[in-house]
């Protein structure tokens, strides 16, 4: 069986629950230090003088946050090397090869636990910074639309409040200077190490049993990235570049020709199997594996690119109800969440992709 970054997809999801559940309540912390007194004055005065809750909130919610975002990071990295190494091992069963030695090496999965997790510390960073920022800004912007008259003060709280509920926690921005919903870069985070754990697995299990191609497979409808390699040979190690081997056939042992297309590395640093990616690559047996092809009605890229956006404004809209002052606000945000949904429904029923709905959470109870 061959495997894919996208089969160790869902391992993310526990990871990013623990996150998505912080984030929710920061949000419901803003809410609840923002609401006494909203409709008396004096109400900036007295927020202003209780902002240190807010800062003594987030604190002691860091520590727990730490400990069990780096506990599942470090168990969803392991079940994904799992994930590969079983799926080498039962590709080797069903050609009746030998699976190659008991033992594989810990030390990459160590590594890759310990990049993710410190890819973590910014987050906790912002957590505890974000909220503190906004909390103060939204007392000021409050006070000023209020005092021109324009508005009364839960309006105006709610207006702020929710701008913040929409974009999540967030002015997040990562090393190469792109944005960032918080949950977003943590499910992307989680996900590309995952992926990168399972397919390395996969390979370093082949290469241990002493094979030495692999070949893609065609999925179709398939990210632009991918596109070159579809259906292609590509070597476990050796030179890069097209270029034609002559080895023994598996079976008879005779020789014969091989196309190849390159090294697997050399495809990945071009961006083959990126996060999310569907394509994987299989064991190839020299004069036996017969490639595959394309099908026409395959999944489009477009259409899960589709699903992934319905998700986030189903997410942004639960934030947003997080996040609501008064009964008119949080029903308001249900419409939407329910309006959201049902595109859902209707996209996974026209294209038979698969619903997901951890991706549709914000948090959880606990
Ligand atoms: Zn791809």
């Amino acid at each position: 069986m061959a495997v894919s970054p996208d089969d160790a997809e869902h391992l993310a999801a526990p990871v990013t629950a623990e996150f998505a559940a912080a984030e929710q309540t920061v949000l419901q912390q803003l809410r609840d230090l923002l609401s006494p007194g909203i409709r008396r004055t004096g109400w900036a005065q007295a927020r202003t003088a209780a902002a240190g809750l807010l800062r003594r909130a987030l604190q002691r919610l860091l520590p727990g946050l730490r400990q069990r975002a780096t506990q599942a990071a470090a168990a969803a990295v392991a079940q994904a090397v799992q994930v590969g190494d079983q799926a080498a091992r039962r590709e080797l069963e069903q050609h009746q090869l030998p699976p190659g030695p008991n033992d594989l090496d810990i030390t990459p999965t160590r590594r890759l636990t310990r990049a993710l997790t410190e890819d973590f510390e910014p987050v906790y960073a912002r957590i505890l910074r974000q909220p503190q920022d906004v909390y103060r800004d939204v007392v000021a912007a409050v006070s000023a639309d209020v005092l021109n008259g324009q508005i009364t003060r839960i309006r105006a709280a709610q207006r702020a409040l929710d701008e913040f509920a929409n974009r999540g926690i967030t002015g997040f921005v990562d090393g190469r200077g792109r944005g960032w919903e918080l949950t977003t870069y943590i499910e992307m985070a989680v996900r590309t190490t995952c992926g990168r754990a399972a397919v390395q697995a996969h390979v370093d299990r082949l290469t241990a049993a002493g094979h030495r191609f692999v070949f893609v497979s065609a999925p179709g409808g398939s990210c632009p990235l991918c596109a070159p390699w579809e259906g292609k040979v590509l070597a476990l190690a050796g030179p890069a570049g097209p270029h034609e081997v002559e080895v023994p056939h598996a079976v008879t042992g005779r020789p014969v020709r091989v196309q190849v297309a390159g090294s697997l590395m050399e495809a990945r640093a071009a961006g083959f199997q990126h996060a999310n990616c569907r394509h994987s690559v299989s064991l190839y047996l020299p004069g036996v594996t017969t490639l595959p092809t394309a099908p026409p009605d395959a999944h489009t890229y477009e259409n899960t690119q589709h699903q992934r956006y319905l998700e986030r404004q189903v997410r942004r809209w639960k934030r947003r109800e997080a996040a609501a002052l008064d009964d008119a606000a949080s029903k308001a945000a249900r419409v939407q969440i329910r309006a959201y949904q049902a595109r859902l429904r209707a996209l996974v029923r026209e294209t038979g992709q698969a619903r997901q709905p951890a991706r549709e959470q914000i948090g959880r109870a606990r």
